[in-house]
C-alpha cells in the first residue's frame, strides 16, 4: 500500500493483521483459464445479481494500515458516485429482472459521500434492502436525524454493519489509528439504542481462534449495551486475513469433487 502520510491519525506500525506467509509466485493467478501447473481453472456461473454493491467513494476519514483500497482524508482516486448515477443502475436492474434483493454500500467511509442518504432513500423506496459499511464515527453522526428517519420509514430494511476491527482498543487502534476506538464504540451505542438493525465487522489476528473472538466480542457487547448476537455469523461478520501479495492455492475444477461443492446454486 501507499507508504505516504495519509492522516495525522494513521497508525505508524505495521498492521497487526499482518499475514505471515510465503510471497506469491508470479506465474499464479497469470492465466484466467488455467492455473500456474497448467489445470483448468474453477469457475463460478452468474445466475443472479442478489446484492448490487456500490463504492461511494475512497476517501475515508480515517487511513487504517491495511485499509483494501488504501482510502484515506486524502485518497479520492475513485470519485464519490453520485445519486443520479446510482439510480440509473437501480432502474438498469429492475428493467433487466436481475433477482437483486439487496443493494450494498461501501467506500471509502460512504458517509462522506455527499449524495449517501439521497441515494439509500432511494434505494429503499424502491423496496430493496440496504446495507451500508462504515465506521460509525463522525461523517455517521453528521446525519444521524436523517438515518433515524430512514429507520422509521423502512425499519430492518436498512443495516448499518460497523467495523470494530478487534475486540480490544490496542488491536482496533494499532490498526486504525489512535482514538479510533471511542468514537466507534460511540457510534455503535447510539446505533443500537436507536433500534437500528446493527451487524458488526471484526477480524482474527494470527492464530486468535473464531470461538474464542466470539467469546470476547460477546462480553464486549454486554459491557457496552450494544445489542449484536456474537454467536450470529451474519450478525459479527469474521472475515478471514487476505492478502494477495502472498501464495495462496488456485481452486481447480476438480476442487469441486474433493470439497464435495457444486458451483451451480440448487435448482429452486
Ligand atoms: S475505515 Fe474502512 S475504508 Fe476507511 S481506511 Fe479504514 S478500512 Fe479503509
Amino acid at each position: 500500500m501507499s507508504t505516504s502520510t495519509k492522516s495525522r491519525n494513521a497508525p505508524t506500525g505495521p498492521s497487526p493483521f499482518a499475514v505471515e506467509a510465503a510471497a506469491l509466485p508470479v506465474e499464479k493467478f497469470s492465466d484466467p483459464e488455467v492455473t500456474a501447473k497448467g489445470e483448468p481453472r474453477a469457475h463460478v456461473p452468474l445466475t443472479a445479481l442478489e446484492t448490487l454493491w456500490f463504492n461511494t467513494g475512497t476517501l475515508c476519514n480515517l487511513a487504517c494500515a491495511s485499509c483494501y483500497i488504501e482510502s484515506s482524508p486524502t485518497n479520492d482516486a475513485l470519485v464519490y458516485i453520485a445519486a443520479k448515477d446510482v439510480a440509473r443502475f437501480l432502474d438498469e436492474i429492475e428493467i433487466d429482472g436481475m433477482g437483486t434483493h439487496e443493494i450494498g454500500f461501501t467506500g471509502g467511509e460512504p458517509f462522506m459521500n455527499p449524495d449517501m442518504l439521497a441515494m439509500l432513500d432511494d434505494a429503499l423506496g424502491r423496496g430493496f434492502e440496504a446495507l451500508v459499511l462504515t465506521n460509525a464515527m463522525k461523517p455517521m453522526r453528521r446525519h444521524e436525524a436523517a438515518l433515524v428517519a430512514l429507520r422509521e420509514a423502512h425499519g430492518d430494511r436498512l443495516t448499518l454493519r460497523v467495523s470494530l476491527d478487534h475486540h480490544t482498543q490496542t488491536v482496533h487502534e494499532a490498526e486504525r489509528g489512535p482514538r479510533s476506538w471511542e468514537a466507534a464504540m460511540d457510534g455503535l451505542r447510539w446505533l443500537s439504542r436507536e433500534g437500528f438493525s446493527l451487524a458488526v465487522a471484526g477480524r482474527l489476528l494470527p492464530g486468535e481462534g473464531e470461538a474464542d473472538a466470539r467469546q470476547h466480542y460477546a462480553a464486549l457487547f454486554e459491557r457496552e449495551g450494544i445489542h449484536v448476537d456474537a454467536r450470529d455469523p451474519a450478525r459479527l461478520v469474521l472475515f478471514p486475513e487476505m492478502d494477495e501479495s502472498k501464495d495462496i492455492a488456485e481452486i481447480t475444477t476438480a476442487c469441486w469433487s474433493i470439497l464435495d461443492k457444486s458451483p451451480s446454486p440448487p435448482a429452486r
